[in-house]
């Protein structure tokens, strides 16, 4: 039996020893395991290469937070990069079936669901988007498969495409273009014929097909518990026939997900559903952070990654308040507030958030302070340097005309920002002797 990765990984972490940062020895040493565990949970090795160096690169060096354990973070890091690269930039959900009828193929070796997800996508489509959709079975060879679409199709309510024996797939997919124009439909679907492995005649084949359909989406429905194989099959595909996304099926049953990962970042194509068991239910739109949850074989990873992301922000701006209280509040740090401002929409936005800010608005009006503003203000700090942003007070005249006009600027417009910072420093030194309370009462208040 193969060891959960999930086991593999608590074992490595829990070996992690707390310390302030994530040293390279400590990350290295997880890593490694890390690799191991990805190999065994069928990641292809230029895939889990690769990852592991983005990883690596992340780790490195991020301060420890108290109130996660060391092991939990590079959870969290090992979580995100996943989802990072497991994700699009495409809506997985979203097929482009515009322009009716529109095609879809769908494509796939015997047995790894085709015909049922052809029927689950169908359902999907007339229900979700209120689309009119036909489905035509090209497997020729299997008349049984035939038949079972026809089954699937009356009992989801979806038309199917009448079966004319002896005729060849070419002339079914003609056949249903054709019906679905003259029968109103927005969708048709075609379910080509599979074989147990890729061969040259099957391959043949669906080109043809394709080339009569000119699919808008041509969809690959492969085992997710097939890992490597998986991943092989779909380069083949992707290579002869252009795919553009992938349906993983059988991800109800314990396999491990890995397939997921490197058949991403093999193809470079979306995984847009998964078959989550054999009813016509049972398809979701693939969900990133749920898979990198599987293949790290921990279910609440979810919730881990969060409560970590959480404590991580608190535990920051703890330490802001902190440097606050002692009245540490120099150009780096207003440069910081700045930034979070641009990000969190302008001032507006942030003056009920930010500790104090209420009771400074006033303050910054008078300094002629508006969203606007806030680039200028943020380049003005750039322009500073080092020294100077930690200890404003000793600029001269000749540096404050180098700086303005570094920053393109005047320097009325930096004695503006000076002030205001001067005024912020204060208001936060006053704070600070109130001490925690009086100043937590404050922000509440
Ligand atoms: P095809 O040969 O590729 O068309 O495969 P089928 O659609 O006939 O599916 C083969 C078997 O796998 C059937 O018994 C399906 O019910 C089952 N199946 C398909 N998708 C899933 C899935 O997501 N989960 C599970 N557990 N079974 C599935």
């Amino acid at each position: 039996m193969f060891e959960n990765l999930s086991d593999r990984l608590s074992g490595v972490f829990d070996r992690l020893t707390k310390q302030g940062a994530l040293s390279e020895a400590d990350v290295a040493t997880a890593l490694r395991e890390v690799r191991v565990a990805l190999l065994e949970a069928d990641v292809s090795l230029p895939v889990a290469r690769d990852f592991i160096k983005a990883v690596q690169e992340k780790a490195t060096g991020q301060a420890v937070t108290k109130s996660v354990t060391p092991g939990q973070q590079v959870v969290k890091i090992v979580h995100d990069e996943l989802v990072h690269v497991l994700q699009g930039d495409e809506d997985p959900g979203a097929l482009k079936i515009d322009n009716p009828p529109a095609p879809i193929l769908m494509v796939g070796l015997q047995g790894g669901g085709k015909t049922t997800t052809t029927a689950k996508i169908a359902k999907r489509l007339k229900e979700r988007d209120g689309k009119k959709i036909l489905m035509a079975s090209l497997d020729v060879n299997r008349p049984a498969a035939m038949e079972q679409l026809a089954i699937l199709g009356a009992q989801i309510g979806v038309d199917t495409l009448p079966i004319v024996k002896g005729e060849d797939p070419v002339a079914i997919a003609r056949r249903a273009k054709t019906q679905a124009s003259l029968g109103g439909y927005d969708v048709y679907m075609l379910d080509t014929a599979g074989r147990l492995s890729i061969d040259e005649e099957l391959m043949a084949q669906v080109e043809a097909v394709r080339d009569v359909a000119n699919p808008r989406e041509t969809l690959l429905v492969v085992d997710g518990l097939t890992g490597q194989d998986a991943v092989t099959t779909a380069e083949n595909f992707d290579d002869r026939i252009g795919i553009t996304g992938v349906v993983l099926t059988r991800m109800d049953g314990d396999g491990r997900g890995g397939a997921a990962l490197s058949m991403r970042a093999v193809t470079g194509r979306p995984i847009r559903f998964v078959g989550l068991g054999e009813k016509m239910d049972a398809l979701e739109t693939f969900e990133p952070d749920r898979v990198a949850g599987r293949i790290l074989g921990m279910g609440d990873i979810v919730a881990l990654v969060e409560k970590a992301q959480e404590t991580i922000e608190a535990e920051q701006a703890e330490r802001m308040m902190k440097r606050f209280q002692k009245g540490q509040f120099n150009m780096n740090d207003l440069r910081g507030q700045l930034e979070q401002m641009e990000k969190m929409g302008g001032v507006e936005g942030l003056m009920g958030m930010m500790p104090g800010m209420s009771k400074m608005k006033g303050k910054l009006d008078e300094a002629g302070f508006d969203d606007k503003v806030i680039r200028r203000q943020i380049a003005l700090i750039q322009s500073m340097t080092k020294k100077e942003r930690a200890n404003p007070q000793i600029l001269q005249a000749s540096r404050k005309k180098r700086i303005a006009k570094g920053a393109g600027m005047e320097v009325s417009d930096l004695n503006k920002l000076l002030k205001m910072h001067r005024q912020m420093s204060d208001a936060m030194k006053k704070m600070g002797k109130m001490g925690k309370k009086g100043m937590m009462k404050s922000l509440g208040g």
